[in-house]
């Protein structure tokens, strides 16, 4: 499936289906917002319908009548199950004619699909009334669910879909896709992919709408300032970087990824990923602090990001991370003031 970047190893799962013609008849592929699953389903549903794939082959041809329709969205025989606009949950309406569709043979293919691009969003009810196809679904039939993270499905569901993970991918390979697919200028497929936490969508969309990456850029600069902030303007600081679970998230990736760098710096080594003031900031920072306290706080963000499954206080966790912050050991450093 070429159309797909990174996440090798879902892709190898579904590519084994298409080429063995067995593909199972539940998918759940999940990961982060931004990751790539809804492309990767797509490019799935495209490769199953193709008329001219061959049978060796993984790759839809992209130019046959089902290749032209799956691009166009106007595919008979796959839809896209999903909220009505403005609700949160799936009705259970639409489930019942998905289960109606289902039931019937494909229009112009050999399989009649259906996207759930949320299933987070099924409440039980609903759930129940997907089940019996879940669990004797016609041959033909290929559900795919996307979610963010399994935990939040219907164990019932869960339990009768084949899993397929997908993880963020490294900068330098959104670099080189924004390079290659969308012709992005080096240098600035380079900022977005450092701003990008992993997820390609969202360095397509910022590349499109640059006040996304101004945005971004601006919570990496209080990032960085909070490192060489004052205690009392810590607190200050610290309160602008998130306020709700989600954009807390964001905030704490972004500083993972700039951290690490500055983690880097201190052990000595050049392989940064940052590139500008970032990556200037993050060696001056890794040479004040040194290697053991940046590899202790890189600790401490990566449990407050895994805490952040918990429903741990946005507000809280950010605050003891500003409090927590490595101070300068040596006295060149920019401290901001003398301490007690
Ligand atoms: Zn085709």
């Amino acid at each position: 499936m070429h159309a797909v970047v990174g996440n090798q190893q879902a892709q190898a799962i579904l590519e084994r289906a298409l080429i063995s013609g067995q593909a199972r008849q539940a998918y759940l592929l999940y990961g982060p917002e931004g990751v790539g699953k809804l492309t990767l389903a797509q490019a799935f549903a495209q490769a199953l319908l193709c008329q001219r794939r061959p049978l060796d082959s993984s790759d839809p041809c992209g130019e046959c009548v089902s290749c032209r329709k799956v691009a166009h969205h106007n595919h008979p025989d796959l839809a896209l199950i999903e909220p009505e606009d403005g609700k949160r949950w799936l009705a259970i309406e639409t489930v019942r004619e998905m289960v109606r569709l289902a039931s019937l043979a494909p229009t112009e293919g050999a399989h009649r699909i259906f996207i759930i691009p949320e299933a987070e969003r099924i409440q039980e009810r609903t759930g129940n009334a997907l089940l019996k196809t879940l669990e004797e679904p016609p041959d033909d039939v290929v559900i795919l669910l996307l979610a963010t993270d399994p935990d939040d499905l219907l164990p019932t569901i869960l339990s009768r879909c084949q899993l397929v993970a997908l993880r963020p991918l490294a900068p330098a390979e959104i670099s080189a896709a924004l390079r290659e697919r969308w012709s992005v200028a080096p240098d600035a497929a380079d900022r977005l992919a450092a701003l990008a936490n992993g997820r390609l969508g969202w360095a397509v969309r910022a590349h499109e709408r640059p006040e996304e990456q101004a945005e971004r850029e601006r919570l990496l600069e209080r990032i960085i300032a909070l490192a060489g902030a004052p205690s009392d303007e810590r607190m200050r600081i610290a309160a602008t970087l998130g306020s709700d679970n989600a954009a807390t998230r964001v905030t704490l990736e972004l500083w993972i990824a700039w951290w690490r760098d500055v983690a880097l710096a201190a052990s000595g080594a050049h392989s940064l990923l940052s590139s500008g003031a970032a990556r200037r900031e993050a060696t001056r920072l890794g040479a004040a602090i040194g290697p053991e306290p940046a590899r202790l706080f890189l600790r401490a963000l990566i449990e407050a990001l895994a805490s952040m499954d918990i429903n741990a206080n946005p507000r809280l966790t950010l605050e003891n991370l500003a409090l927590a912050l490595p101070t300068p050991r040596s006295t060149g450093a920019r401290t901001g003031g003398a301490r007690q």
